[in-house]
């Protein structure tokens, strides 16, 4: 323990919901041991048998779901039905990984090329521990991204959870338990960024981080330091592109709920809309009536709840007041709520332009900046111009021109008609481009980046000196220029050509 200790807030009402240890290097170096003394038993199951022991962990998920939603609720102040989303989003994520892990996992056998004699193999080995740290945002359900492909492939888990909402991770080992998991291969480590860099230089076998781009940076090159793999899950800056043929209705609601859910802290939220210059006027004045019905509030029925931080209101303040400041108008919210001050109203800004900070910076949120473009190819160019490329979305009547422009588009992942879904779809992997990271979570690709491939060879040709070894002579370059005819011509001339070399003699 370093001594120090931090206290974890209600973004509510400001009142002390626990004081925790700053833990350091030695505490974060035990767990990582405690967890890799527990993993190989774990590893040693298999697939299939782990996957047995953790569909149990969804039913526990179901039991304890109010439990799990009110620690959410009382670490970030968010709206009831979002804490509970966490908990289904991270329950429906096990029962797929219970049906597609075990397969997934199994050897697979490699034949083919040129080496007619061998078998291969290729086994998916856990790593070993896996250091997962998380921000603050979705505080339960961003740590079972990382928890449950990890135990699926046969890890342990190391979590250091966001100093601002640390308590939904802190009861991650209590239910692993209770499902049958070894509790130790979930453990939890609290504190700031401090503890985070121990966890990074804690000779981990992989880091899922989670979080600002600015401190992804700082985790990669500490990383580098040991070779550490890292997956990095960034910050974005989502574009919405609104085309003239939407169902504008559908659009604008759909932009207002990704804009403004969670109070626009999510990191895949829409951030800055692309609209159509002939809908443009009817889609602005749709959303900022939506924006202005929207419930502001704590307690129960409300829409929209607090930043998590004052930090966090500062950003979106001054945000706000660089776009008005270069000419933006404000069409509904602007300032923070009068009756609750924690509260940032949603925020809808047009006359936007590409130079002000609310279109280039992440908001991380509820404002929802709409600028109007003379077409789809401006809306394309505008939306790939950004350093950020996590998710976008698309808004069309033709599904067929809207997957055709999500895939024009640099980002991670696209909607159609459809906005934040995605991440709720498990077997679609999540994860960036550019600024907002690389590495997925979620997905088969998921267990692939928890485990690392083991490939393995047998000869079966059986013969004593095989005709490439030492020592070469004529027929060894002979059988060398055949077999690269063989393969590089393919088909029977390719064959013809090989056994004239091998056959025929000569050069
Ligand atoms: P943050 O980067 O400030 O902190 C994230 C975590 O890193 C915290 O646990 C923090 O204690 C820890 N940390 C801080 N300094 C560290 C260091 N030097 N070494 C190791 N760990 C360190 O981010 P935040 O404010 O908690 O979260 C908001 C950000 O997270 C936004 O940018 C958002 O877009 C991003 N985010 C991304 C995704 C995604 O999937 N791409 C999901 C949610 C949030």
């Amino acid at each position: 323990m370093t001594g120090r200790v931090f206290d974890v807030r209600s973004p509510a009402d400001g009142s002390v919901l626990a004081t925790l240890p700053v833990m350091g290097v030695e505490a974060v170096r035990e767990a990582v041991a405690r967890g890799r003394t527990a993993q190989e038993g774990w590893a040693e199951r298999g697939a299939p048998s782990r996957a047995g022991v953790m569909r149990e962990l969804a039913r526990v998920m179901a039991r304890r779901g109010d439990e799990i939603a009110d620690t959410i609720r009382a670490e970030t102040g968010k709206p009831r039905v979002e804490a509970l989303a966490e908990v289904v989003v991270s329950a429906d994520l096990v029962r797929y990984y219970a049906r597609v892990a075990p397969r997934h996992l199994r050897t697979r056998r490699v034949g083919g090329g040129w080496l007619l004699s061998k078998a291969g193999w290729v086994d998916r080995d856990p790593l070993g521990v896996v250091g997962g740290i998380t921000p603050w945002n979705y505080p339960f359900v961003l740590v079972m991204d990382c928890v449950t492909p990890a135990l699926f492939a046969g890890n342990a888990v190391v979590l250091k959870p966001s100093e601002l909402s640390p308590l939904s991770a802190l009861l991650v080992p209590d239910l692993v338990d209770e499902a049958g998991v070894p509790r130790e291969l979930v453990q939890v480590v609290t504190g700031d960024g401090s503890t985070g860099e121990a966890l990074v230089e804690s000779g981990v076998d992989r880091v899922v981080f989670t979080g600002s781009t600015a401190t992804g940076r700082r985790v990669m090159s500490a990383a580098a330091r040991t070779l550490t793999p890292v997956t990095l899950e960034l910050g974005g800056k989502d574009p919405a592109i609104v085309l003239e043929d939407a169902d504008l209705e559908r659009a604008a609601r759909g932009v207002v709920f990704g804009g403004f859910f969670n109070s626009g802290q999510t990191c895949i939220s829409v951030e800055r809309v692309y609209v159509v210059r002939e809908v443009y006027e009817p889609f602005v004045a749709r959303v900022a009536e939506l924006a202005r019905a929207l419930r502001p509030g704590s307690g129960a029925g409300a829409d929209v709840g607090p930043m998590i931080s004052p930090a966090q209101m500062e950003v979106v303040e001054g945000q706000v007041a660089d776009a008005l400041a270069r000419g933006a108008r404000v069409l509904s919210g602007g300032t923070r709520s009068g009756a609750d001050p924690g509260i940032f109203l949603p925020t809808v800004l047009v006359d936007v332009q590409d130079a002000m900070v609310v279109m280039s910076e992440e908001s991380f949120g509820p404002l929802l900046p709409i600028l109007a473009v003379a077409d789809e190819a401006e809306a394309v160019a505008r939306a790939n111009a950004s350093p950020y490329g996590l998710f976008a979305s698309v808004w069309t009547g033709d599904r067929r021109r809207g997957l055709r422009v999500a895939r024009q588009l640099r980002a991670g992942g696209v909607s159609v008609n459809d906005v934040l879904s995605h991440y709720s779809v498990p077997g679609l992997p999540m994860g960036g481009v550019g600024a907002s990271g690389f590495g997925r979570r979620r997905g088969l690709e998921a267990l692939d980046e928890m485990t690392r491939s083991r490939t393995l060879l047998a000869d079966r040709g059986g013969v004593r000196r095989e005709p490439y070894w030492f020592p070469y002579s004529p027929s060894s370059e002979r059988l060398m220029k055949g077999a690269l005819e063989w393969r590089g011509l393919g088909g029977v001339a390719g064959t013809a050509a090989l056994l004239r070399r091998v056959l025929g003699g000569g050069n």
